[in-house]
């Protein structure tokens, strides 16, 4: 059956559909199973159906679904009070996507330098290959010409160089600049890690000149990378930082995470949002930390991402000719390909598993963080019997030069 002509056709979909999911896997009404390692990109952290999720959820639908933040949102106090505790930040602002997430987190830095009686540093520095959202802000700050044509002119103040290039970024940096905003690791643009002496030279570069520094990890964020925040393992800390995706295990739930100084100009009526922090979104919320936020479950993620990656560089080194390199961190890894991503994605469907592509011809696997040995298992092979095909397919033909 074609996709309904009544759905606006801005994806290009996969003609494929499913019924249920449970744990890493999903089933099409047929019956037939998919291994998930797309986690509805980064989302699924704890799988599908996880019990503790679906209990925190339907719970609080017998209760209470929406109010209004004109009161208080008890779930909402509790989450802030504990994304706090574990992290950087005083306060938290909740919002229901990524991309609200970080248009509260360039309002959240532009009203910064403006109450420090610095209006004038408005502007953004940001890094080419970033991804940052689909909203007008937060297309602005991604700075991707294939995003923002016929769109109208993007947001001003943004300023996009290269990645890595910490000359570049001094010579961006002018006297309208406010902030530095960077994903610690670059997951749309090819599972990058950034370098931690880089991350450490923005934040001396921030402190120097009276700049904000701005983490996006709503794609690395909540246990991902084996830590809590990708931040974690750099031991540099932003004054601002963007979440969405794993936080709601699938639930749209955003956060703004600030400092209280970042945060000093969000006063009443600055900033608002009609579902952000709703009893629902929160209860959920609430619930994928108890799971995640655990020293046992994170040091679990460490590991099987360990072993999962030393299969990968196992098959890298049998692969060479179509596996370029395995990197990330955690369990944000990419296969960075020789022949084209998409081949891959494609062919690790005829096996029936789910992986989603990324730039730099860089195939992502995000599975959900609850794996085990036997999914890993399945990944690896369904990955090496793909290799096999890629490599007769992409054979360089025989007398080529
Ligand atoms: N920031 C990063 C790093 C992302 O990966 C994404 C989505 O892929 C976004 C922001 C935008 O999030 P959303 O699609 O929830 O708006």
């Amino acid at each position: 059956m074609p996709v309904s002509p009544h759905l606006l056709p801005t994806y290009a979909r996969v003609d494929l559909a499913f019924e249920r999911g449970e744990g890493a896997w999903l089933y099409t009404a047929k019956g037939e199973r998919y291994l998930d390692f797309a986690s509805g990109v980064a989302v699924n952290a704890l799988g599908h159906a996880h019990p503790v999720l679906t209990k925190a959820l339907t719970e609080q639908a017998h209760k209470l679904w929406h109010v209004s933040n004109l009161y208080r949102i008890p779930g909402a106090e509790t989450l802030a009070d504990r994304l706090c505790a574990a992290s950087f930040a005083d306060v938290a602002f909740f919002c229901n996507s990524g991309t609200e997430a970080i248009e509260g987190a360039i309002k959240m830095a532009r009203k910064y330098q403006a109450v420090s009686g610095k209006p004038e540093r408005y502007r953004i520095v940001t890094f080419e290959g970033a991804f940052h959202g689909r909203t007008l802000a937060a297309l602005s700050a991604t700075g991707n010409k294939k995003y923002l044509d016929g769109f109208g002119p993007p947001v001003e103040g943004f300023d996009q160089v290269a990645y890595g290039d910490l000359e570049a970024v001094k010579k961006a940096i002018g006297p309208e600049t406010g902030a530095i905003l960077i994903e610690p690791v670059m997951g749309e643009g090819g599972v990058r890690v950034v370098p931690h002496a880089f991350l450490r030279a923005l934040r001396k570069l921030c402190d120097e000149r009276g700049l904000l520094l701005m983490f996006d990890e709503v794609q690395s964020g909540v246990g991902r990378t084996g830590a809590l925040f990708a931040y974690e393992h750099s031991g540099v800390t932003p004054d601002i930082m963007a979440l969405a995706k794993a936080l709601g295990g699938g639930f749209p739930v955003g956060a703004v995470l600030g400092t209280a100084e970042a945060a000093k100009g969000m006063t009443a009526g600055t900033h608002g949002s009609t579902f952000g922090g709703n009893p629902l979104a929160m209860a959920v919320a609430n619930a994928v930390l108890d799971v995640i936020n655990t020293k046992d479950f994170l040091a679990q993620v460490k590991q099987t991402a360990l072993r999962f990656k030393q299969k990968l560089a196992e098959l890298q080194d049998r692969h060479s000719s179509v596996i370029a390199e395995v990197r990330g961190e955690g369990l944000l890894m990419g296969l960075r390909m020789v022949p084209p991503a998409s081949a891959m994605v494609d062919e690790l469907r005829t096996e029936n598993m789910l992986v989603p592509a990324a730039g730099d011809n860089v195939v992502r696997l995000l599975p959900p963080l609850i794996i085990g040995e036997a999914e890993i298992d399945y990944a690896v092979n369904a990955i090496d019997r793909a290799c096999v095909r890629l490599s007769q397919m992409h054979a360089p033909k025989k007398g080529a030069a």
